[in-house]
């Protein structure tokens, strides 16, 4: 696939200094070694983009669905068409190894699509709304096209995070202009070629794709596009909607998390353990909702560490087959886990697995496990984002409910138990935007059920008919009915309105025939308007 032909790459005006164009240098994280540079589009080359999108947004929004549909059903198959080409630029951007990159990019991305083509016109269509005593009007509610949404994605899962904003917001009739993260612009540049290209290029201008940093997003933001959609950190996040301030451009947030895992004393040991190690350890911990602590009753404290130390030690990570991890993606990231760990470390943690970077070239840290931790230590508070599972022992569900809703963040969560009805009591009690239960990380993979977070982790939801509903604006649309030479209401008013209004009022709401007849009074009360007059 031609990386960079995008509206984009090549329409791209990179701005010039005394080095010549703004590029960013990408890397290849497994072995850091250089794979080359792309522009970071500047305010001119962003607003171009926005322009480019407005007008293709007119068009396709008074298209009918089936058309839509169809579209993103041609852009479906040609990312079946290149799966193995969009694989190979996926892993190589992120060390994510291939399957990581199927299951959780390519078929999540699928999904989102078949979702919206079989159920997202049933979201979106209009409908009728209650007239209540307007009895001679019609009202209906319809969804309409924002027109233009920006969107902002991470490095992490770089292909499913644009791509489900991006599938949305085009389904709900709008057009895009997408920033990817500067760790991941190829993958980026694959999903405007994928748009570009589907249908035989029916819509070329449909989905912009602008590379850059921090400041090509910021300039996505002041672009005047109608809604921003933002995926990333709490700090960015708020960054974001300060800017958006400046011009009331609405934002959906999807930020970060500490999601926490809690496991009852009636687990399943054995799943437990298994799915512990697969949420903490999957695209090397780097998943917003990955199992980021976990609280485990006193009661199978013990029995449940053996087992997911014995499974962790098990992790095979490395390069292609025969693997179950890759390497991180962002060297940064990789020196905050080295930070939690050694502060955890520092304060009596005790590592049962892993616990030091790889001796080799690239981002390597190794899947680890702490016990004996509490919520003194950052890696209990703070999003560690990395193949770290530290394991808290606790007294029971009350406090396993405490310490997990002690944090800022509210993204998702999971509980293990036996028992349906304390796991649906636990999920209740929890604060975060979703809950798996004896289950972990796949919420996201069901696309019909609403993804967001709440307190800090985000505002707003994608997937579902949610999701679609927040890229649209709904438009109230009242009708007469009648066709009445004027309303009774109209000037000049007519004489004993108030009154006859009065009477309607106690009919219509009043609970009891005395009060319906206006013969209800508070003693004490003055006498009701209207009467006795
Ligand atoms: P980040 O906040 O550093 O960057 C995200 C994007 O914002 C990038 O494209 C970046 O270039 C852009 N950006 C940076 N400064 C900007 C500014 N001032 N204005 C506009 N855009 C700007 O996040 P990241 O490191 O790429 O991703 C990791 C974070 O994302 C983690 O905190 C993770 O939990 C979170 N995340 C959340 C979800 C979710 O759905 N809730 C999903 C994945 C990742």
């Amino acid at each position: 696939m031609t990386a960079g032909t995008g509206a984009t790459a090549g329409d791209e005006r990179p701005s010039t200094g005394p080095g010549g164009p703004a590029v960013i240098e990408t890397v290849d994280p497994r072995t850091l070694r250089p794979t080359g540079t792309v522009p970071v589009a500047d305010e001119a080359a962003v607003r171009a983009a926005v322009d480019r999108a407005r007008a293709a947004a007119a068009r396709w929004r008074a298209l009918p669905f089936a058309d839509r549909r169809d579209h993103l059903l041609a852009v479906r198959d040609a990312l079946l068409d290149r799966a193995g080409e969009l694989v190979a630029v996926i892993t190589a951007e992120t060390g994510k190894l291939a399957p990581e990159a199927v299951v959780a990019e390519l078929v999540t991305t699928c999904e989102t699509i078949e979702l919206y083509a079989r159920r997202g016109e049933r979201a979106l269509r209009p409908e009728r709304a209650r007239v209540g005593l307007a009895a001679h009007k019609r009202a209906r509610r319809t969804w309409e096209p924002l027109g233009v949404v920006g969107v902002i994605s991470p490095w992490n899962y770089p292909f499913v995070l644009a791509m489900t904003p991006v599938v949305t917001a085009a389904f709900a009739g709008n057009a895009v202009v997408l920033k990817p993260s500067e760790v991941t612009p190829r993958v980026g540049l694959a999903i405007g070629e994928l748009f570009r290209s589907a249908a035989g290029g029916a819509h070329p201008d449909l989905v912009q794709v602008v590379t850059g940093d921090g400041s090509t997003g910021a300039a996505l933001v002041r672009a005047g596009v109608q809604k921003i959609v933002f995926t990333g950190s709490v700090a960015t996040g708020r960054k974001v909607m300060a800017a958006a301030a400046e011009t009331l451009t609405p934002v959906l947030l999807e930020l970060g998390g500490k999601d926490p895992m809690i496991v009852c004393d009636d687990a399943d040991l054995d799943r437990a353990a298994a799915g512990a190690v697969w949420g903490a350890f999957s695209n090397a911990g780097q998943t917003c909702i990955s199992v980021e602590r976990v609280y485990v009753d006193g009661a199978v404290h013990d029995a449940f560490v053996e087992r997911v130390v014995d499974r962790a030690r098990r992790v095979r990570q490395g390069v292609g087959p025969g693997h179950d991890i890759g390497s991180m993606t962002f060297p940064p990231q990789l020196d905050v886990v080295e930070r939690h760990v050694a502060d955890a470390v520092a304060r009596g943690a005790r590592v049962l697995v892993g616990g030091k970077r790889l001796d080799r070239e690239g981002l390597w840290y190794p899947p680890t496990v702490l016990v004996d931790v509490d919520h003194s230590m950052a890696i209990m508070r703070e999003e560690t984002f990395g193949p770290v599972l530290p394991i808290m022992r606790v007294a029971g569900d009350d406090e396993a409910v405490r310490l997990a809703n002690e944090t800022p963040y509210g993204l998702s969560a999971s509980v293990w138990t036996r028992d349906a009805d304390r796991a649906h009591r636990l999920a209740a009690a929890l604060e975060s935007g979703s809950v798996c239960v004896n289950d972990c990380l796949t919420s996201y993979g069901v696309p019909d059920l609403p993804f967001g977070g709440v307190k800090e982790s985000g505002i707003g939801r994608i997937h579902g008919p949610e999701g679609l509903r927040e890229l649209s604006h709904a438009k109230s649309v009242l009708e007469d009915r009648f066709g009445l030479s004027r309303e009774p209401y109209w000037y000049p008013l007519p004489r004993g309105l108030d009154r006859a209004g009065l009477a309607l009022l106690r009919l219509r709401y009043g609970r009891g025939w005395r009060r319906r007849l206006g013969l209800a009074r508070r003693r004490g009360s003055p006498r009701p308007p209207g009467r006795g007059r």
